[in-house]
């Protein structure tokens, strides 16, 4: 309620003080409602995108219904065409080609669609106490402690000799079994419980159970040595055709089984396996093909390897983003180095939501609130800025008119106290090609874990900011 008389002091404090909005002071109710309906949509993404193939397949789905066609560097481009290109199964441009100069620059949108997990070693199958186990080697920033006892998954790829790839998917259909890393007994686990958490659970305790029935013949376990190995390969074989050697050259990952759940009595959250970053992917994809404005070139970039440095082919840290730019200004008549000069980018990934449970690594006026909207990171890095973009003030600037005029829920975030720790993203290597760029994302808790938690109003603020970003 306003109240009527205010004092001069309480319109002064008004008019000269910022004070962060909650989603519930600042939205309407029709927007909390369509905050509830979008969030069903993304949580069907992430659902189906909990691996970087994943992500591309459900992503080229939703641009195909949307009207875009393949493209391949070289290829020509029109005004007001809609393409993507898809790199090697594992990243993705999409993008829209405005009817702005292509020398005015482009609007980047850049998630990324990997996430933490463990992926399965090149000789992974054993046997050992009756059991068959997968070995894993964790992929990107794990707590190794929270991947015990959990319900698991096995989605891939494996490539057969000749060539021949089949997908993988085990743990997520009805009646399929999910699999499992074992913990010890509370009872037999003084020693362990004394160590230091971080040293607690190496990687090689990280096995996956796979199986326990050895191989039957004529009604007795088969009289060769590790039949219940044996027996697991039998079944691999009989669903995917491969034979042991095939693991060499597959990309077989172990992510946490199930679907995506509402959190919470009153339902504001979502818990799932991946929200870093696909819970920036999709709304930068939807607000791609949403976006009605046509001035601007628009690319969603979503990128592979984020969560290991970006490095690699499918990386941001691949020249591809450039080259693209390169070839989509060739191709309208542009010059690509004066794009890129003239482009701005949104770095779009998450960031740590403060947690009450753990006030003493926060530093509370400069962290994420959650339900207080997307969140704008000037940088992020460690220590004394290390190893980030940091975004000029006149960015910034440039960013809060767009959110401000667009009436967007927004608030600003670092990682946490400064010098507990920190992280980055991909900002700092689209910068590094001359291109603006600040960092924009969902505010998460327990980020990284197999069971992310993120708001429903802080995923549609985002998707209004990315939309905001494109006109
Ligand atoms: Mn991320
Ligand atoms: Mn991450």
């Amino acid at each position: 309620m306003e109240k009527e008389n205010k004092t001069e002091a309480e319109i002064l404090a008004e008019k000269l003080l910022y004070k962060k909005p909650s989603a519930f002071e600042k939205m309407s109710e029709e927007e909390l409602t369509a905050a509830q309906e979008y969030a069903v949509g993304y949580s069907d993404y992430l659902y189906h995108s909990k691996t970087e193939r994943e992500a591309v397949k459900t992503s080229v789905k939703i641009l195909e219904n949307a009207g875009y066609a393949e493209y391949k560097l070289g290829d020509k481009v029109a005004v007001g065409g809609k393409y993507y290109l898809n790199n090697r199964e594992k990243g993705l441009f999409a993008f829209t080609v405005g009817t702005e100069s292509i020398n005015d620059g482009v609007r980047v949108l850049a998630a990324h669609i990997d996430s933490p997990r463990l992926d399965l070693k090149q000789h992974p199958l054993y046997e050992d106490g009756g059991i068959a186990y997968l070995k894993t080697h964790y992929y990107g920033g794990t707590r190794k402690y929270q991947w015990p006892t959990l319900p698991l998954a096995l989605h891939g790829v494996v490539t057969k000799r000749g060539g021949e790839t089949v997908e993988v998917n085990i743990g997520e259909d009805e009646g399929d079994p999910v699999l499992v890393i074992t913990d010890l007994a509370p009872h037999i686990a003084k020693e362990q419980g004394n160590k230091a958490l971080n040293t607690a659970f190496n990687g090689e305790v990280l096995n996956i159970l796979v199986g326990t029935v050895p191989l039957m013949e004529d009604g007795k376990p088969a009289n060769v040595e590790n039949a219940v190995k044996l027996n697991i390969m039998k079944l691999l074989n009989e669903k995917y055709g491969i034979v042991e050697s095939d693991f060499m050259s597959a990309e077989l990952c172990t992510v946490p089984a199930g679907k995506p759940v509402d959190i919470g009595l009153d339902k504001s959250l979502i818990g799932a396996y991946g929200h870093d970053d696909k819970v920036c992917a999709y709304p930068a994809l939807t607000a791609l093909t949403d976006n009605e404005c046509t001035k601007h070139t628009v690319i969603c970039a979503l990128a592979d390897k984020e969560e290991t440095g970006s490095d690699g082919i499918s990386g941001m840290q691949c020249t591809l983003l450039s080259e693209l730019i390169d070839e989509i200004a060739k191709a309208l008549g542009g010059n690509g180095n004066i794009c890129r000069h003239n482009s701005l980018c949104l770095s779009a990934d998450v960031t740590v939501g403060y947690d009450p449970n753990y006030p003493e690594v926060f530093e509370k006026r400069n962290s994420a609130l959650m339900n207080c909207g997307v969140a704008i990171a000037k940088y992020t890095g460690s220590g004394g800025k290390y190893s980030t973009n940091d975004a000029s003030a006149e960015l910034v600037g440039k960013i809060r008119d767009m959110l401000d005029d667009d009436n967007v829920l927004w608030q600003t975030a670092e990682l946490g106290k400064i010098d507990v720790g920190g992280g980055g993203t991909v900002a700092k290597y689209i910068a590094n090609h001359n291109i603006e760029t600040i960092d924009a994302g969902v505010p998460v808790l327990s980020m990284h874990s197999p069971f992310e938690a993120i708001s429903k109003y802080d995923l549609y603020s985002t998707y209004k900011a990315f939309l905001a970003f494109c006109k």
